[in-house]
């Protein structure tokens, strides 16, 4: 008999992808069904391993997708063929999660369950808009309330005047389309108009928007400043507090938004440090790295691999698909030899060094000419044998300076190919076509060739923000403009801080 599966029910935070726990994230990442609801940030699915089932079951105010005695009995049927599922919910699981009815139905049937709680809306919006739930002096209980904008519950059913006497801050959640009418009860009830509130709306997210007011003008203020769902709503003393400034909101880079376009997978660090600046980032891979095929060069080189004084990595790719070739070969770090090595700049070193070999030079400047100079004012190319890995679009010129100025004996290994990536596959395309982006970022010519070559499936649609073209290196600007396309910024220096920097200096406090 198949040994039954079991199923966690999981919170997944508020928003922010940043704010899942980490036992959340391991479940997410080890599970092999997971059954989740449209406000789970989509960052998180691509957290699952490769070939686990989702399952989107989606329930938006207005909108029901699947019922919630059919996701009870899916999470059953999956549990009982034997598979472990994930039931991911926004926020925490047992605020207004209806965790609860799922845990009956699953007790019901005698499945194995677990429970992993999550930072619950009303927690992640105030502390990323700045606005306290308690105080000593100004609030000593918090209290969670419906505002009954569930589709399935027709009426308010919560005594508002009953709360607005507890004296303690009031977080509603499912408000929004019953504003007026809860700030109606709650001042019948005995509330001041002036009773300190806020609304945030997409709390902890790069969309967040909030409104302090007193509650008399919340309503007012709401509509004026176009506050949507999902958002709570806060009212009590101790919101009164919120801090004039909003460490949230005052990032530099908040309200923008930014297109990156490198491979799958390798985005993560750019898209990291623009969103910790405050960014919304769009991935729309542009060119994708298939390993090499030429594999008699590579035996070949592999077998002289001893002979050569240098191994210069011209980018990250490269010593990338060079270490798995290696080790598809050898399996052995020892096999690779005394010889020293040079990199074109911190991220291709940095895979290098993951493997604990040591990387003797770096250019100041990460271009293929201040990597060869930087060579050849070592004074050691002269007659010595210089291995440099390469891609199929690298330039020559490193090669050229090598021979030419140093004297070396250069042979090159391609490791891979950067073909054209399809941008129709791409999950945020979309979203780029209609609303657009402050600017695109290209990290490298293939990318802006992919970019030319596809221009007409990238069209935006008439209300659409026009990003400028960024760029990363001269190289990469130059071919956008010898394509015709303007150039709106190049990085400083040809590295991701720098490009981020150029960013904030361009884009900051000028919305
Ligand atoms: N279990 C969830 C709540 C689900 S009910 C939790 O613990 O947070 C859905 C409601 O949560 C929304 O209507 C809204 O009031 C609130 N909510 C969820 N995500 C939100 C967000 N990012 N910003 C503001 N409110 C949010």
């Amino acid at each position: 008999m198949k040994q039954p599966g079991k199923v966690y029910l999981v919170g997944a935070g508020p928003g922010d992808q940043g704010l899942i726990t980490v036992k959340a994230l391991d479940l997410v990442s080890s599970c092999e069904v997971l059954v989740y609801d449209n406000l789970v940030n989509p960052a998180l699915l691509e957290e699952t391993a490769t070939g686990c089932e989702l399952i989107d079951v989606g329930k938006t105010p207005g909108r029901q997708t699947v019922e919630q005695d059919k996701i009870s009995r899916m999470l059953v049927e999956i549990a009982q063929s034997g598979k472990r599922v994930v039931r991911l919910k926004e926020g925490d699981p047992f605020v207004f999660g209806r965790c609860a009815e799922e845990m009956t139905v699953l007790d019901d049937a005698g499945i194995y369950y677990e429970i992993v709680p999550g930072v619950t809306a009303a927690l992640g919006c105030a502390a990323y808009a700045g606005i306290p739930l308690t105080h000593r002096d100004y609030g000593s209980s918090i209290s969670f309330l419906t505002g009954h904008e569930d589709i399935e519950k027709e009426s308010l059913r919560i005594d508002f005047g009953k709360f607005a006497a507890t004296g303690g801050t009031l977080c509603i959640y499912m408000g929004m389309s019953k504003l007026e009418e809860i700030v109606d009860k709650l001042i019948a009830g005995g509330l001041p108009n002036s009773k300190p509130s806020a609304i945030v709306s997409n709390g902890t997210l790069p969309v967040q928007r909030k409104i302090l007011a007193p509650l008399k003008d919340l309503v007012g203020l709401a509509k004026e400043e176009g506050l949507i769902s999902p958002a709570i709503i806060f009212v009590g003393n101790a919101v009164g507090l919120a801090g004039s400034g909003d460490w949230f909101e005052d990032r530099p880079l908040f309200g923008r938004r930014f297109v990156v376009t490198r491979p799958v997978g390798q985005n993560s660090r750019l898209k990291k440090l623009l969103e910790q600046k405050g960014a919304e980032v769009l991935e729309l891979p542009l060119i994708e790295i298939l390993p090499a095929e030429e594999r008699n060069l590579v035996a070949e080189t592999f077998a002289g691999i001893a002979t050569y004084g240098w191994i210069v990595f011209t980018s990250a790719n490269g010593a990338r698909e060079f270490f798995k070739l290696f080790f598809r070969a050898f399996g052995d770090i020892r096999s690779f030899g005394p010889m020293r090595i040079a990199c074109v700049g911190d991220s291709t070193a940095s895979v290098v060094r993951s493997y604990n070999l040591e990387v003797e030079l770096i250019p100041t400047v990460s271009t293929a000419e201040d990597l060869a100079q930087a060579l050849v004012a070592t004074d050691s190319l002269d007659s010595a044998n210089v291995l440099v890995i390469t891609g199929n679009r690298n330039r020559d010129i490193l090669v050229n300076m090598l021979e030419t100025l140093g004297h070396a004996i250069v042979d090159t290994l391609s490791v891979y190919s950067t073909d054209f990536a399809d941008v129709s596959e791409a999950k945020d395309l979309l979203e780029f076509r209609k609303n657009g982006a402050d600017a695109l970022v290209f990290n490298s010519s293939s990318a802006a060739l992919s970019y030319i070559e596809q221009e007409e499936d990238l069209l935006l649609e008439d209300q659409a923000r026009v990003p400028i073209l960024c760029s990363l290196g001269d190289q990469t600007t130059s071919t956008l403009k010898e394509n015709g396309l303007s150039v709106g910024l190049e990085a400083e220096t040809p590295s991701l801080e720098s490009l981020v920097d150029s960013l904030v200096t361009r884009f900051s406090g000028n919305q």
